[in-house]
């Protein structure tokens, strides 16, 4: 939809120049002014033509030299333009012939009027007006225009000529005879007032691309590429111009071809840009009509960015030493603009067809197979890819690199390779039989085949996130594919095997089924991390990846009870809110309310909603209410139960067979009105059970942290409760749609239980002595109830604390069970209570408490870490364990663990690196060993080489633990740079300095000190950019450190003082000063009478 024009305002000065007169000088100005300057541009055939406007209003200088335009400056205070071009702004295409466009103004002052709104004042946006028009035009081609018209065009063209100098518009002639080339008129637009036919963020509706034909050609010297999109489409509405996305991209031309009979002919156009929307549109001089098929063609170039979005340069250095470059893409969620001009939001799917042109020497590779490859000329070839599926824009992906493979066939005949830079591609057959098993499980789970014929994972040296699921070409970082068995760990082998599956589910959630805004992002990316625990549960039994769900729920609520928080769908507009969209309420919210409804429904019934869901959406977008509707439109299959489909499309069981009459109440699963209570408002609930006698009595309310936010009253969530009791282990079920409610018992029990496993997203108080029954069942006779049981009790408890439902003293008392505790989960949640808090104290002047704290914490695993072999043996559970023990006994000087990383340390040394130590124990070697000047400086040199890539982040955590500032400033530094650090790690090494007690100041200094560059690298909003900013803020404790922070970030534009880790940065450091003052002594009596 293009804007009304806006009324031709009548400049002060008149200027009575008739016609053919010499060259005008220009006119006063008024004020500010817009000027363009169209230049020769190059066009095939014409005579010399130039034109200059001028605009009100405020603004920068545009110059337009052969079809470039460049930024020259700001407005000057004479209202021109100086200076030279500084910086190319954008590209536009070749204009329309402007002796048309002169005739199409030559008729009367209204049409003059008219059409010169129509053709640039609407362009400038309201408020601003045509101040000055000088058309320069050679006498041969002015002369041959008079000889053309009949005599009445001819008076009227001079009648057009007066009334332009009236209105400030002055025509000259210029006697350049021997220019062979027709100028362009052209607009540039693009200041702050909207100076252009569109002005939403989103795109219009009118024009639909149906397919994208792109030529890329990326040149790894110079780091440019050039591209060529051809983009077929398809109008709803009859327009004249088409709106799309562009961003940093020169555009060279730009056409609409058109059939016309059975011939096509095909104009170019002009191109305005809009960037602070990342839009350009492109004006045809001829109305799009519905039904009608239209091909936009853009010639364009641009520089590989920078960055780790875009089409990007990344770079590796060979086991020789030798540096080499490589081009890769990374899309998600509005970066495929900064590669072609494009529909780029996720509901304007489309076909695409591309080709790729590369050295002979290189490969390339894109979500579609090569069908063949054309030798362009003897340094070049030209790949051409398949013509894909039906995709949204941010699952394109290309790569153009000398890497290495290896492939296998899926049992359906889908090949699988994993490529990698060729020094590493002996660490690829990890992940390729992961990818084969996942995929196999997932056209098996999905029951829908997965659609492309092949399906490659590439491991890239740069990469910002974990992974992207681009379609058919999944992209990793190095150290989320790559699987050394010599020399990887644990939790590597874990964490690889999450992410393939992550990457695959998302084949089908998110590329197949995509959410049809950002706003419903969790659609992706809630689904994508859930399924990564139901695949790998079933495909690697052996990581028992099952227990660890929990904690990504506690993830979750972290960050999900601030204020600051934001309902799972939450409306987006502008790149940094989408990139702001892709944090732990989007992901690991998403994936906790699905597991609560899969454990509501039943697994079989949410299984068969997934996948009529699927199937319903193939190749479409979605809503939230799709999904609900999917699922409840799926009727349970009880074993015992009763389940039948009623009328309303709603399906009804009995809940419960219990005798107690709240159990026979037949309910009715209303799936889309519970989890709108989940999706549609923040934050979770804190349900506190009563006991009396055989009562249970239930009462939920809205859990959230923070003084001076009262709970809010109206939140309401319709719970799905389980419990166990003393009594029985049975699992009993209740869902809370009240704000109280009354269970009855079949009799008195000792203990009771809720949220079994944490599979539902709230946590519960015991009220009266509730928590002391179960503190009492916890010290003896812990396995009575689950591990994952134990672990959400630890957690609620100190969660309770935060919100004063109880002393910490109370916590503190269940925390002593945990002497005896072994099981994994537990114990690190136990760990994640109460290491936070001498971290705390560390950054403040605390020495006797925080010391004596650590000391409880030591003494309290101290049975579990002497029980620790020193080797690689046992589960997957057990060497996580074992890694992360050994590693806080080692950092809390805890001698048995120190004396004997020390001599590791040393005989490692002594063998220059080439002993073969234990992989789960290397980090807390290293990071003992890296105390001394000597020891941090061998293990940087060992860092360094490429046979200790895989332990690459091992190492930076044990160089980071150092008490050397200097050494740990020179790690920021050095990781700015991305020389010898990669700058994709300086997120984590950032936040590493800042829990250390000699670095913190220092991670604060340079986060403050580097903001715009950490911006410029990261994106504004992006989880890297939360992860800096909450890693490195959140021991902050004092009133002081507060205001500090504050003032910073109000010191910065409105876009980064308004990110919501800005927001959760302050909240959680309030949160501290709170919870310090509150508990402070309290602690410190505690374990003056518990040590
Ligand atoms: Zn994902």
């Amino acid at each position: 939809m293009a804007r009304a024009a806006p009324a031709l305002t009548r400049p002060q000065t008149l200027r009575a120049n008739i016609g053919l007169a010499p060259l005008l000088a220009p006119p006063e100005p008024h004020g500010r002014l817009w000027v363009l300057q169209a230049l020769r541009a190059q066009h095939p055939a014409g005579s010399g033509f130039s034109l200059w406007l001028s605009f009100g209003g405020r603004g920068l200088c545009y110059c337009r030299v052969a079809q470039t335009a460049f930024l020259l400056g700001p407005v000057q205070e004479s209202g021109g333009c100086g200076g030279a071009p500084e910086q190319s702004l954008r590209g536009g295409g070749a204009g329309r012939a402007p002796e048309a466009f002169l005739l199409s103004l030559s008729l009367s002052k209204a049409q003059l009027m008219q059409a010169a709104a129509a053709r640039f004042l609407h362009l400038a946006g309201p408020g601003s007006r045509l101040s000055y028009v000088e058309i320069n035009i050679s006498k041969a081609r002015m002369a041959a225009l008079f000889s053309t018209l009949p005599f009445a065009d001819k008076s009227s063209l001079m009648m057009m000529m007066m009334t332009i100098s009236i209105l400030n518009v002055a025509v000259s002639v210029n006697n350049d005879h021997s220019s062979k080339n027709r100028e362009t008129a052209d607009v540039v637009s693009g200041n702050g007032s909207k100076p252009f036919p569109w002005d939403k963020m989103r795109l219009p509706k009118h024009v639909i691309p149906v397919h994208y034909d792109l030529l890329l050609h990326p040149n790894l010297t110079t780091l440019t590429f050039t591209g060529f999109a051809r983009i077929e489409i398809t109008v709803n509405q009859q327009t004249s111009s088409v709106i799309l996305h562009s961003k940093h991209l020169q555009i060279t031309r730009a056409a609409i071809q058109r059939r016309m009979g059975n011939s096509h002919t095909e104009e170019e156009v002009m191109v305005l840009e809009y960037p602070p929307f990342e839009q350009i549109a492109l004006l045809a001089a001829f109305p799009l009509h519905v039904g009608q098929n239209y091909t936009v063609s853009i010639e364009y170039s641009a520089n590989l960015s920078e960055s780790f979005h875009g089409f990007y340069k990344s770079t590796y250095r060979t086991q020789e030493g030798e540096v080499r470059v490589l081009a890769s893409t990374q899309f998600e969620p509005t970066a495929a603009r900064m590669a072609f001009p494009c529909f780029d939001e996720p509901s304007f799917k489309a076909r695409f067809s591309i080709k790729i042109r590369r050295e002979p020497k290189h490969l390339a590779l894109s979500n579609m197979p090569i069908v063949k490859s054309v030798s362009v000329a003897n340094w070049l070839v030209e790949d051409h890819f398949d013509v894909s599926v039906k995709m949204s824009t941010y699952l394109v992906a290309f790569i153009v690199s000398d890497f290495k493979s290896v492939s296998k066939m899926t049992t359906s005949g889908v090949k699988i390779s994993v490529y990698t830079v060729p020094d590493k591609i002996n660490q690829a057959d990890y992940a390729l039989d992961a990818a084969v098993k996942l995929l196999d499980f997932y056209e098996n789970y999905f029951s829908i085949p997965y659609p492309l014929p092949k399906q490659d994972l590439a491991a890239i040296p740069d990469f910002q996130s974990g992974a992207m699921e681009n379609w058919g070409l999944t992209t990793y970082r190095e150290s989320s594919l790559l699987y050394d068995p010599e020399k990887s760990s644990a939790s590597a082998k874990l964490w690889i095997t999450m992410i393939i599956a992550h990457e695959l589910a998302h084949q089908w959630f998110g590329n197949l089924v995509t959410m049809e805004w950002w706003n419903d992002l969790w659609l992706n990316e809630g689904f994508a991390k859930f399924m990564e625990y139901v695949s790998v549960s079933i495909t690697h039994p052996d990581l028992k990846v099952e227990d660890y769900f929990l904690g990504k729920c506690f993830d979750a609520m972290e960050v999900d009870a601030l204020n600051s928080s934001h309902p799972v769908s939450t409306p987006v507009e502008d790149p940094a809110q989408i990139q702001e969209m892709f944090d732990d309420v989007s992901y690991e919210k998403g994936a906790c309310i699905l597991n609560m409804l899969r454990d509501y429904l039943n697994a079989d019934v949410f299984k068969a909603g997934l996948v009529q869901y699927l199937r319903k959406y193939s190749y479409q977008n979605t809503k939230n209410e799709d999904l609900w509707n999917s699922l409840a439109h799926t009727c349970p299959a009880g074993d015992t139960q009763e389940s039948q489909l009623q009328g309303d499309g709603f399906c009804t069981r009995n809940q419960q067979t219990s005798s107690s009459a709240h159990w026979t109440r037949r309910e009715i699963l209303d799936v889309t009105t519970m989890m709108n209570t989940w999706t549609l408002q923040k934050g979770f609930p804190l349900v506190t059970v009563t006991v009396k006698g055989k009562t249970v009595h239930l009462h939920q309310e809205h859990y959230m942290k923070g003084s001076d936010s009262s709970p809010s009253t109206g939140y309401l969530w319709h719970v799905p409760l389980t419990y166990i009791t003393s009594k029985s282990d049975t699992v009993q079920r209740f869902l809370l749609t009240t704000k109280t409610d009354v269970l009855i018992l079949p009799e008195e029990v000792e203990w009771i239980k809720f949220n079994l496993g944490m599979n539902g997203y709230y946590i519960v108080h015991y009220e009266d002595d509730g928590w002391d029954a179960l503190i009492s069942l916890l010290k003896e006779n812990h396995t009575a109830i689950s591990s994952n049981d134990r672990a959400s009790l630890i957690n609620n408890v100190f969660q309770l604390v935060s919100i004063g439902k109880l002393s910490i003293s109370k916590a503190l008392d269940l925390s002593l069970y945990l002497k005896h505790e072994s099981q994994i989960m537990p114990v690190f949640q136990g760990m994640n209570e109460l290491i936070p808090m001498y971290k705390l104290m560390e950054k403040r002047d605390m020495d006797d408490v925080e010391n004596q704290l650590k000391g409880y914490i030591v003494n309290l695993f101290k049975d579990l870490i002497d029980k620790q072999s020193w080797n690689d043996e046992g589960s997957v559970s057990e060497r996580m364990l074992r890694s992360s023990l050994l590693l806080f006994a080692c950092a809390r000087k805890y001698q048995p663990c120190v004396d004997k990383a020390e001599e590791y340390f040393m005989k490692w040394k002594e063998s220059n690196g080439t002993l073969r130590l234990p992989n789960d124990v290397k980090t807390a070697v290293y990071a003992v060993g890296a105390q001394t000047i000597e020891g941090w400086d061998f293990l940087f040199s060992k860092y360094r080489l490429p046979w200790f890539n895989t332990e690459r982040n091992q190492i930076e955590v044990a160089l980071s633990i150092s008490r050397n500032k200097d050494k740990l400033q020179w790690m920021m530094d050095q990781s700015l740079l991305g020389d010898v650090v990669k700058t994709q790690d300086l997120p984590y090494i950032i936040v590493f300095v800042a829990k250390n007690p000699s670095g913190y100041h220092l991670a604060w200094k340079f986060l403050k000190e580097n903001w715009n560059k950490l911006v410029q690298k990261f994106e504004l909003g992006s989880a890297s950019i939360a992860h800096m900013v909450i890693g490195v803020t959140n021991q902050y404790s004092t009133r002081e450190q507060l205001a500090e922070v504050k003032e910073f970030f109000n010191s910065l534009d409105e876009k980064s003082s308004q990110l919501r880790c800005v927001q959760q940065a302050v909240e959680i450091i309030e949160e501290n000063i709170r919870w310090m003052d509150i508990n402070f002594e309290k602690i410190k009596i505690w374990l003056k009478n518990n040590m």
